[in-house]
């Protein structure tokens, strides 16, 4: 069994860590927040207080929020890869910008570290499930080393391409993620404007071609307005950002993902921000005049 660094013990992070450890890895983990660390405790893993004993390990995992974040943490002074050892494998499970990834591929090849991208899919109940889509970027034999640890924490897990590739890919998923949403959201409104209860009326969507995991596992919480995160409304919207700098770069134009960057922009700026991404229900309620008061 191994030895994980895990840095980033948040509603990702935390479950993630748990499972590596009911399958037997040792799991160092750092986090900021007391709570986070208090957590790992309970499940069994051993809390160090910086980066640097984090990174007495043979593996470091990041599960952070942003670009900076992974900068600061890896590349920074007292970082990473200030303290690794060489051959260490430091696996990026955060969702960031792909040209930061590559940046952190470069570095870390220069200290002689493997480094993978390897943002995920699957939400939090993924998380605890350890079911989460792997998507990975980076040196195809650093990827059969990671194999075993990704097993633990994901159910599809697909090398995708060089390093930033899997950030690449994961902008994907979010535009697509946010585009069903935001369709999911319209649909509620017009059934409950309609006076057709959006009950039944999502089970056949959900059992039909319009079937997706959002309406399989999101359409009951949606209709109640239960909003707990989940996944946070500023988290998709520093992902809808990545996506279409990610367009910008690769010279295309992405206007549906535009269109729904504007509205989770909307649910932010009415200050939704740390509701689930499904309160997009709440900004094209309000565009139809329906807002609960
Ligand atoms: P989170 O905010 O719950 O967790 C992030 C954790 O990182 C927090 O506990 C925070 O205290 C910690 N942290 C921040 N800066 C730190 C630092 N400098 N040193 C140590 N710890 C630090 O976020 P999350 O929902 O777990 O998401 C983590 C990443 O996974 C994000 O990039 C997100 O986009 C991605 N993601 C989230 C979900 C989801 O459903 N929540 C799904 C897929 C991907």
């Amino acid at each position: 069994m191994t030895t994980i660094g895990f840095i980033g013990l948040g509603i990702m992070g935390g479950p993630m860590a748990a499972n590596l450890l009911a399958a037997g890895h040792t799991v160092l983990g750092h986090d900021t927040q007391q709570a986070a660390a208090e957590r790992l405790v309970t499940a069994g893993g051993k809390y160090v207080d910086s980066v640097a004993a984090a990174t007495a390990a043979d593996v470091v995992i990041t599960m952070l929020p942003d670009s900076p974040q992974v900068e600061e943490v890896v590349l920074g002074p007292g970082g990473v890869l200030e303290h690794a050892e060489p051959g260490l494998l430091l696996i990026d499970m955060s969702t960031i910008r792909p040209d930061t990834s590559v940046a952190v591929g470069a570095a870390a090849a220069a200290r002689g570290v493997r480094a993978l991208d390897a943002p995920v899919s699957g939400g939090e109940k993924g998380a605890i499930d350890g079911v989460l889509s792997i998507m990975v970027g980076g040196d195809v034999h650093a990827f059969d080393a990671a194999r075993p640890v990704f097993e633990v924490l994901g159910k599809t897990i697909v090398h995708v391409g060089p390093s930033g590739a899997g950030q690449t890919v994961k902008a994907a998923n979010q535009l697509v993620v946010g585009g069903i949403y935001a369709l999911v959201a319209e649909a509620i409104v017009l059934l409950e404007a309609s006076g057709v209860d959006p009950g039944p009326g999502l089970d056949v969507l959900a059992g039909g071609l319009a079937g997706s995991r959002i309406l399989e596992l999101k359409r009951k919480s949606m209709v109640a307005r239960d909003f707990a995160p989940g996944f946070r409304i500023d988290l998709h919207h520093k992902d809808m950002g990545i996506a279409l700098a990610a367009a910008r770069e690769a010279g295309v134009a992405l206007p549906m993902t535009g269109l729904t960057a504007q509205l989770i922009a909307a649910a932010r700026a009415q200050g939704h921000g740390s509701l689930d991404h499904s309160a997009l229900l709440k900004v094209l309620e309000t565009v139809s005049g329906k807002a609960a008061s």
